[in-house]
């Protein structure tokens, strides 16, 4: 067990509301979005980073395919963007992978 709050949410510890889920990775609105839909996706085992999660193919696999099921789910028939903030120059800030899913809004490139 974790005491991590990413860890407890992937365990069912802390109850939010999934917006979608899967045998391998759960979905859930970020708490401070950045765009009319933030989901985070989460694996349900704990890898620090997408450089650890993509040596598993398995979870990678199901962390993807739940993300782009998300997207459907949350209307984002008009596109949308997945991504894996990774290390300080990418601005990860929680050390328990989770690809971002932004839509709702036309989101601008290049991002800051
Ligand atoms: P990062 O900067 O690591 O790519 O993204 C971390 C994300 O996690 C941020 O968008 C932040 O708002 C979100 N976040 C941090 N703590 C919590 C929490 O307790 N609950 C939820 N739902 N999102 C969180």
């Amino acid at each position: 067990m974790s005491d991590d709050i990413f860890s407890k949410i992937a365990q069912g510890e802390i109850e939010v509301p999934l917006v979608d889920s899967n045998e391998y990775a759960v979905a859930f609105a970020d708490i401070n979005p950045q765009a009319p839909v933030h989901l985070l996706v989460i694996p349900k085992k704990k890898f620090l980073n997408v450089t650890e999660l993509a040596a598993d193919s398995t979870y990678m696999q199901a962390v993807m395919s739940l993300a782009v099921s998300a997207a459907s789910k949350a209307g984002l028939t008009n596109g949308y963007r997945l991504v894996f903030n990774t290390g300080q120059d990418g601005g990860q800030t929680v050390p328990y992978v989770h690809c971002h899913v932004l839509g709702g809004r036309s989101l601008t490139w290049p991002p800051g």
